[in-house]
């Protein structure tokens, strides 16, 4: 089956094919760090790398662009607050924000660009504006003219004669033409100059407004039209509907093919969560209240679809915590099984099912949480047929290459601790050896370090097993 995406753009899932064959450009908006990403910055940003994960499963080469906004007006009052640069400012939660992603084990995107670094195209991109009417300048500011923009609205499906002229009655309280206009580059002030926030451009020192740099940074590592688009709901309007009227009023030539928003994560109350109404949570929080950052990473890629709302609750992450660890369980288990003489037909048709079926469900819009639904059903029959030895070399290898394709997504079985298999191989050798020899300290202390670091030992007639103990009993 190809794979089909929910294009914002056509309100329909379509099937997704690249410009150019088996090369895919796509550009996702970034964290504005003017402040740790909270844990629904992160939603957006795990369902990016689903879908670049997914497409590299789909036999893509993919061209990934995030970019840091790191100019804008809550950095710039934050740093005249701190008295520092907005370079100074920035560069921690830049850096958290790089450290949260590999904690959440997401791939690294093909470039990071920084707003900051590429002033000069977006000031070449406003002067192009400037020059064809479709901005102007007001006050020293310069505006976008929705009004020279007649495809304004696709996205979003507005009702743009509704928006014209609506904003037409309002419009003489601004400088603006008209109050949906919105700012490329807004005038220096004085107090800009002290926190480096002001730059030369042939229309006025100033800097840039939010929307152009992704305009601008799009253009200069994917070209003018590329494949995909992707956002958080909340960006849909007017963020990208600016950067569609700008690029294509820019280039004359159309802007990103395929659009695609994830939605929210509200707080446990069920409100937005958002960094500016004060109320939110950072991975750290959710670290040192003794998370997992990978029960996280499941609990937002795996647990609902991403185009609908979850919310966040301490009860939720636990039962990612324990989805995480019957998986990884399940793996461990096929590590260490030897084969049964003969194979279990049913069991091998099923599997190939859900193989089947789980790459169908990510195939649909990147339906993980449907696809994981499959897996875990099976691993139930699997787990049982493992106990009952039927399950021979073919099988294990299936249900091995099963495992390998769900953590191409969700990353949490190879992610596991490295090493840790042959440490407590290691270990429970060792302990072998002291009960031999009749050293049963030793042996009760090799027991009690490997129950500390969540493993429990059982006897079995293959020898000892060993498994994981959830969390909660330990
Ligand atoms: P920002 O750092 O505010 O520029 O936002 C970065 C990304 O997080 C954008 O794609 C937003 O759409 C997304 N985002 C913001 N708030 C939430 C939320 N509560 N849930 C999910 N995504 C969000
Ligand atoms: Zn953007």
């Amino acid at each position: 089956m190809a794979l089909r995406l929910h294009n914002t753009l056509t309100g329909s899932k379509d099937v997704f094919e690249p410009l150019e064959r088996g090369h895919v450009g796509m550009y996702t908006c970034g964290p504005t760090v003017w402040n740790f990403a909270h844990v629904g910055n992160l939603r957006a940003f795990l369902f990016y790398d689903l879908l670049r994960r997914h497409l590299h499963v789909a036999g893509h080469r993919v061209v990934h662009v995030m970019n840091l906004t790191d100019i804008d007006d809550r950095i710039l009052d934050q740093a005249m607050h701190a008295n520092k640069t907005i370079a100074e400012y920035v560069k921690p939660y830049a850096s958290a924000f790089f450290e949260d992603m590999a904690a959440l084990r997401a791939q690294q995107a093909e470039h990071y660009p920084r707003a900051t670094d590429h002033i000069p195209d977006m000031v070449a991109m406003i002067s192009a504006l400037l020059e064809h009417e479709h901005a102007y300048v007001a006050d020293g500011d310069v505006y976008f003219r929705i009004a020279s923009f007649p495809a304004y609205g696709a996205l979003s499906h507005l009702d743009r004669g509704g928006l014209r002229a609506g904003a037409r009655v309002a419009a003489d309280k601004y400088d603006k033409e008209s109050v949906s206009d919105f700012a490329l580059w807004k005038k220096a002030q004085p107090e800009d100059e002290r926190i480096g926030a002001a730059w030369d451009a042939p229309f006025g020192r100033g800097r840039p407004g939010w929307h152009i740099e992704c305009s601008a940074m799009a253009k200069r590592y994917l070209g003018a039209t590329f494949d995909l688009h992707c956002g958080g709901i909340d960006l849909m309007f007017p963020h990208h509907e600016n950067e569609i009227a700008q690029s294509e009023a820019a280039n004359h030539k159309p802007f990103a093919r395929v659009w695609l928003h994830s939605e929210h994560l509200a707080e446990a109350t069920g409100e937005k969560m958002s960094k500016s109404a004060g109320g939110f949570t950072t991975l750290r929080d959710l670290i040192a209240a003794g998370h997992d950052p990978l029960s996280v990473r499941f609990f937002l890629i795996a647990n609902a679809h991403y185009r609908s709302r979850i919310r966040l609750s301490t009860d939720a992450l636990h039962a990612a915590a324990e989805q995480v660890r019957r998986l990884r369980d399940f793996a461990d288990r096929l590590r260490r099984s030897t084969p049964a003489q003969g194979e279990d037909e049913a069991l091998l048709q099923r599997i190939s099912e859900v193989r089947n079926g789980y790459r169908e469900a990510l195939d649909d819009d990147l339906n993980l949480p449907y696809g994981v639904g499959l897996v875990f059903e099976l691993l139930r029959e699997a787990n049982a047929a493992l106990d009952g030895d039927r399950v021979g070399e073919r099988g294990l290898s299936e249900l091995r290459a099963l495992i390998d394709d769900v953590d191409a997504h969700l990353d949490i079985v190879s992610a596991d601790e490295p090493g840790l298999a042959d440490e407590v191989e290691r270990l429970i050798a060792e302990r072998e050896a002291a009960r031999a020899a009749r050293d049963f300290d030793r042996a009760d202390a090799i027991r009690e370090e490997l129950r500390r670091r969540g493993i429990a030992l059982e006897d079995s007639k293959e020898g000892v097993r060993w498994k994981r103990v959830p969390a909660a009993a330990r």
